[in-house]
């Protein structure tokens, strides 16, 4: 991989649909979020057809599912298919893996066995689908791994497509994913790299309070289009913040090109635009360090 050629690195896409055309959620929710986003035609692109895409683009993107397998009774696909789908177009697809934190020790011991053996390259985990708290203390044992594993855990935070519209939201909860619960993880694993995805309404404040404060804390700006971002997230990500804010579409729900087109027209400094669509993230996922070790190899 030359990561002088990729222009940028999407660190928020969905695997939405296995080899076997298993999807990632039972029909009704995933029925609801297309509504939502208003992404028909194109809500289920297979893990090579992502990879196409970016690659025609010059961009790398990390690929995840989501695992609530406890609060939906709906299996995953599996991580492993996620992993090895992104391993075969290894200069474009990073993938991360989702456990479900329920799930307790098998989960951790998923979690480092995913790294070790499968080459994931971070978390992803969705408080709300998922239906629990960050900072329960069930889930600590799996984040401990995952900062010993020395990989990043990215957070759904905010509002949710997912059950939107549907009587009593499909039964999702919105309070798991404020990001202030994601702020004890942070203070209780000092270690761990932490992504608070989405501009994080109703708690916009509260993620750039806990990106501020948190040494470790990113915010990926994927799930809305810029056009749509608060004038606050906007002022913090081009001054104090502009280290730690991350390129991430949420592909296929919002398509790369949509965001990028409408991220064209948002008032961010030429240079902060490059470190939020490309060198953050290849600082954050390790990128910049492998490429320095293939040119001393
Ligand atoms: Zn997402």
């Amino acid at each position: 991989m030359d990561l002088d050629e990729i222009v940028a690195i999407d660190v928020h896409t969905h695997a939405e649909i296995s080899s076997s055309g298993h999807q990632s959620l039972p029909p009704y929710l995933m029925e609801a979020s297309e509504k939502y986003f208003g992404a028909h035609g194109h809500r289920l692109p297979t893990i090579d057809e992502t990879a196409a895409y970016y690659r025609e683009r010059k961009m790398m993107a990390v690929v995840f599912t989501v695992d609530a397998e406890q609060a939906t009774g709906h299996p995953p696909i599996p991580n492993e298919e996620v992993a090895e789908g992104c391993a075969r177009h290894p200069g474009t697809l990073i993938p991360f893996a989702s456990v479900d934190p329920w799930r307790g020790r098998a989960a951790v011991r998923a979690a480092r066995r995913l790294v070790e053996e499968h080459g994931v390259r971070g978390f992803k985990f969705h408080p709300s689908l998922q239906d629990f708290a960050p900072n329960d203390r069930m889930a600590y044992p799996l984040y401990e791994a995952i900062e010993e594993l020395g990989v990043p855990a990215l957070f759904h935070t905010g509002q949710t497509g997912i059950g939107a519209g549907l009587p009593g939201g499909g039964g999702i909860r919105l309070a798991p994913s404020d990001p202030m619960l994601v702020d004890d993880v942070a203070a209780d694993f000092p270690g761990l790299r932490i992504v608070l995805a989405h501009p994080s309404f109703p708690w916009q404040d509260e993620a750039l309070a806990v990106a501020l404060h948190k040494e470790h804390v990113h915010i990926d700006l994927s799930g809305w289009s810029p056009k749509y971002f608060p004038p606050q997230l906007v002022r913090y990500a081009n001054s104090l913040l502009q280290d730690k804010v991350l390129f991430g579409s949420d592909h296929p729900v919002i398509t790369a090109d949509r965001w990028l087109r409408d991220f064209e027209g948002l008032d961010i400094k030429p240079g902060v635009r490059r470190k939020i669509l490309k060198t953050n993230a290849a600082r954050l996922l390790g990128l910049a360090a492998d490429e320095e070790v293939e040119r001393h190899a």
